[in-house]
């Protein structure tokens, strides 16, 4: 028997075996401080083999849900826009089988050829942002794809009061403003997230978690770390109030596990992700 270090959790499924399916994305070239987002995958993949299959805060385990692992996109360096096509064609493949895509970035910039093919599909989609930045700019050092852009980008798909933004507490003023007029804004923690629910009724949900949302002590491997974020305990317990959502697809990104040397973002970003797989699957009844 040998051992598996390939495939995120060890899961041995095919995609017409699976109700979701993960891909990652190894690509940071717009990223505005330290790079390395593009490791993320890899090393979440290793990680994820270390951690139990099953949640004693949900009393589910991911034996019982069945996840195929797509692999790593092949991403062409400093071509933000093909890339983006990648994720729509990958999102879009997924969505044809009837399986929930998980998109592991890379930077949060990924997010926006997920959504674009999303919204196409779910005429109300709603998008659920946690993340410390506001990633509303307009261009960032005249480039208009950026991850200091993504959320913008994704305003300009789906409109006014269709993003549901926690824990930011970093932008520009201007950005503040914009999202306390146009998004359903609630900055520097995650209360209120349990009110989703009756806000959204049964409304197809993506969740973007950029992963910087919490605070640097819990988790400092990531390129733009924000000091004032939420702790571990606090983003999984607003994370369990989700499971009541229609979640149709999430991602995680901005793991950058080359700057924390211990390993503890790592790990905590695989946590999330069995956490959020299990979140999932009750959404969807399927655990
Ligand atoms: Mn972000
Ligand atoms: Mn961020």
């Amino acid at each position: 028997m040998l051992a598996e270090h390939t495939r995120f959790f060890a899961y041995p499924y095919q995609i017409d075996q699976a109700e979701m399916a993960i891909f990652g994305v190894p690509f940071d070239c717009t990223t505005s401080n330290k790079p390395g987002t593009r490791f993320a995958p890899a090393r979440m993949r290793l990680e994820s083999i270390n951690l139990e299959t099953y949640s004693p805060d949900q009393n589910l385990d991911l034996a019982d849900l069945k996840v195929a692992d797509l692999g790593d996109l092949i991403c062409p360096f400093g071509n933000a826009r093909k890339v983006l096509d990648l994720v729509y064609q990958q999102t879009e493949y997924i969505l044809e089988q009837n399986k929930m895509p998980i998109m592991i970035g890379g930077e949060h910039l990924l997010t926006l050829g997920a959504v674009e093919v999303m919204n196409e599909k779910y005429s109300d989609l709603q998008l659920v942002q946690l993340d410390a930045h506001t990633d509303l700019r307009d261009e960032y050092l005249g480039e208009k794809l950026s991850h200091a852009t993504v959320i913008k980008h994704c305003y300009n798909l789906l409109g006014t009061d269709r993003i549901h933004a926690y824990g930011i507490r970093s932008g520009m003023r201007e950005e503040f403003e914009f999202a306390e007029q146009n998004l359903n804004f609630n900055p520097f923690d995650l209360k209120g997230m349990s009110k989703l629910k009756d806000k959204l009724q049964n409304k197809p949900v993506y969740v973007t978690l950029d992963l910087d949302v919490l605070d640097p002590a819990f988790f400092p491997g990531t390129g733009t770390p924000e000091p004032g974020g939420v702790t571990f305990k606090e983003l999984l317990s607003e994370l369990f109030t989700l499971q009541d959502l229609n979640i149709v697809g999430f991602d995680l990104v901005e793991l950058c596990p080359e700057v924390d040397p211990s390993g503890i973002s790592t790990a905590a970003a695989c946590k999330v992700l069995r956490e959020m797989l299990l979140i999932a699957g009750k959404s969807k009844n399927i655990i």
